[in-house]
This record gives structure tokens, sequence and C-alpha cells, in this order.
């Protein structure tokens, strides 16, 4: 019996059953992994399968050696034997004797027992050959396995990418939403400058007009002075609008004195000014009252 031949053997079964412990205990973490993580495993996977078709070739040549090896050895022992035996028996029995039935029964064992050997080793070979093609089969089903998760790794890795890119472009877009949004208020903003300007131009020309019916202060009935000052007759504190009917050209001084009082509380804390006086005025430039 060879005993390199056994040892291969529970070397290669060893180390295959560890290596697929190795994948079972990883298969789970695996299934999460990352591509790279994955792929490093496949290769280990696919390498280990190599290992075992090699090793399966090398087993078969060695394994036909070793029966060749065997029967060799068991030649020459038998003839080593009947030497030996011959001789004993002459140096005992000094006489040449016929040993043909001894010697073929001894022939006959040694055949039987070289059978048996023959048988053994036989065994031993198909049972190795089954368990490395069993082995190489789990690595495969692995392989199989492996490829999927790689594959599932891989689909995860770009669906991320394109939520990620999908993100991005969504930002982007907000972004711009943001911007036209800020640009449609500026706009907006422009438009009602340009409105109030407009409207205020032309209230200060309706007011220019006021000059050609009275030349002078509607309220104190003095100059008007080179540099009239708009009023709201209905002050803008109180809600008065920049509207022709409520605004009115008077005298600097005016102005200053009646600031955001009403007219009649204007009347009546200056002591000059004559009611009627500035009602008919007004009626005149057809103001509100
Ligand atoms: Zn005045």
């Amino acid at each position: 019996m060879n005993k390199k031949f056994y040892k291969t053997k529970l070397t290669n079964s060893e180390r295959v059953i560890r290596a697929i412990r190795n994948l079972e205990s990883l298969d789970n973490q695996i299934m999460m992994g990352s591509p790279s993580s994955v792929k490093k495993e496949l290769d280990d996977a696919i390498k280990l399968i190599s290992h075992l078709n090699d090793e399966l070739i090398l087993s078969e040549k060695f394994h036909k050696n070793s029966l060749l090896e065997s029967k060799i050895r068991e030649i020459e022992k038998s003839k080593d034997k009947k030497i030996a035996d011959r001789g004993l028996i002459n140096l005992l029995f000094g006489s040449q004797l016929n040993f043909d039935n001894e010697n073929n029964r001894i022939k006959e064992l040694r055949d039987q027992l070289e059978d048996v050997r023959f048988f053994k080793l036989k065994e031993d070979y198909y049972d190795f050959r089954k368990n490395n093609i069993e082995n190489t089969k789990k690595i495969s089903k692995y392989t199989y396995l492996l490829k999927k998760s790689l594959d599932a790794a891989v689909e995860r890795e770009s669906s991320r990418k394109n939520s990620m890119e999908i993100k991005r472009s969504e930002q982007v877009r907000r972004e711009a939403e943001r911007l036209a949004e800020e640009e449609r208020i500026k706009a907006l903003a422009a438009a009602h400058i340009g409105k109030s300007r407009q409207r205020a131009a032309t209230i200060k020309n309706g007011l220019l007009e006021q000059l050609d019916l009275l030349s002078y202060c509607p309220y104190c009935g003095n100059d008007i002075g080179d540099t009239p000052h708009a009023d709201h007759i209905y002050p803008v504190s109180r809600g008065g609008l920049s509207t022709a009917d409520n605004m009115i050209y008077v005298c600097r001084k005016c102005n200053s004195k009646k600031s955001d009082k009403t007219l009649i509380e204007f009347i009546h804390s200056t002591d000059n000014l004559d009611f009627k006086f500035i009602m008919n005025n007004l009626k005149k430039l057809k103001k509100r009252m």
C-alpha cells in the first residue's frame, strides 16, 4: 500500500472541505458584499476548481504508476522468496528435491494477495476520483452562486450610482427652477418699479396742470414758490393713496407744517388758515375732500 497516495488524498479532501465551509460561512456576507469582494471569492473558487482538476489528472497518472510499481515489487519478492526457500531445503536435505507443488501454492497465494491489493487500490482510487468529482461539482455550484451574487452586487452598485445621478440631476433641475423663479421675481419687481415710476410721473404731470388753474398755494393762499411740494391730502400714514385726486401741490411751508396731519387737523392746528378758502380751492382742482 502506498502511503503517499493516502496522504495526498486526505490533504485534498481536507482542503476541499475547508474551502466549502469557508464559502458557506461567507455566503451571506458575499450576498451583501461589494462587487470587488464577491469577485475575489469567485476568483478563489475558480482557482480551487482548476486545482482540483489538476489533482485529478495527477492522481490518475500516479495511480497507474503505483499499480505498476506494486506489481513489479510483488514479482521481485516472490522470486526472492522462492530462491530463499529452495536454498534452505537444499541445505537441510542436501539433495535435489522437487518443490513444484509448494512453488505452485506460493505462487497461487501471491497471486491472490496481489489481486486483493490491486482490488483495494482500485477501490481507493475510484473513491478518490468520485470524491474529487463531487467536490468539483460542489465548488462549481458555489461558483455559479458567486457569479449570480456578483451580478447582483454589480446591479446594486449601478442602481446606487443611477439613483445618485438622478438625485444630482434633480438638484440641478431644482437649482435651475430656483434661478428662473428669482429671475421672474426680479422681472416682476422691475416691471412694478417701472409702472410705479410711470404712475408717479403721470401724477406729477397732473399736478403741474394745477399751476395753470391756481397760481398760489391752495392752503395758505401765499406764493407757491419755485419748488412746490406734493402733499397727500389724506396722509399716506393714515392709508391715503398716491392718486391724482389725493395729491396736491402746496408751498414748502404748508407741506412741512401739515406733515402727516389730516386736512382738518392741519386747519385746526394753524391760526391763519381759512377753511372755506381751502375747500373752494380743492373744489376748483377737483380734489377729494
Ligand atoms: Zn401754503
